[in-house]
């Protein structure tokens, strides 16, 4: 019963190919302000900014780096202190040791093998002592060379509740994803399922009855 339901609900508002565009439309209408909410002023920042906010809120990562990036303004300037003052000085964002640690790691392999740029490509920033796959899809998005759809906790909600996907694992997930999303919005996709996911389309109740995609999505309530 429950999987004709379901069965149903997806034939009422058609394959996932031709709804893909209008949601993405709608949403960028409804969020035109979507964006990444940390805050940062160069490749560096943003990097050690979307390291510090594993397990911790965006609003929380900003109030630590607004003190921080005056210190700490190159990668050498994180190897100059010794690892108790850095998890000091990011120790609100908590899991400040391994973070620390994570940080010096990274500083010392963009010295030795990148001229202490940032890298653009996934493959080498996946390289860095605590940066993985959905750090370094954040980082490359940002930085204008989205290799990958980021798929936090509202990217995987609301892509299963739009049958955009069936799976559960954020890798399978984004599979699915790039597969279907156009290239050219792999960047901006995930901010806007994000502002969704946070302003309507709520975990435990969404207000379908307040929703752009109520005719686009075989999950509505309405
Ligand atoms: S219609 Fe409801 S379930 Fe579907 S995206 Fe909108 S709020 Fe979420």
């Amino acid at each position: 019963m429950a999987r004709n339901y379901v069965k149903e609900a997806r034939k009422r508002v058609g394959p996932k190919r031709q709804r893909i565009r209008p949601v993405i439309e709608r949403l960028a209408v409804e969020h035109a302000d979507a964006a990444i909410a940390l805050t940062f002023r160069s490749p560096l920042e943003l990097l050690v900014s979307v390291m510090l906010s594993a397990q911790t809120t965006d609003v929380n990562v900003n109030r630590v780096t607004a003190t921080l990036f005056a210190k700490y303004r190159a990668p050498e300037d994180y190897l100059a202190v010794p690892q108790e003052e850095l998890e000091r000085d990011i120790f609100a964002t908590g899991f400040y040791r391994q973070k620390a640690k994570s940080l010096r790691g990274t500083m010392r392999l963009l010295l030795e093998e990148f001229d202490g740029e940032v890298p653009r490509t996934l493959e080498e920033l996946v390289r860095l002592p605590g940066v993985a796959r959905k750090t370094a899809n954040v980082v490359s998005a940002e930085l204008g060379q989205a290799q990958g759809i980021v798929v936090d906790t509202h990217v995987r909600r609301l892509s299963q509740r739009l049958a955009f996907t069936r799976q559960d694992d954020p890798v399978k997930i984004e599979r699915d994803l790039v597969r279907l999303v156009p290239r050219e919005d792999w960047a901006r996709f995930p901010h806007l399922l994000i502002w969704h996911g946070r302003r309507v389309c709520d975990a435990r109740r969404p207000r379908c009855e307040d929703c752009v995609l109520v005719d686009l999505c075989p999950s509505s309530r309405v």
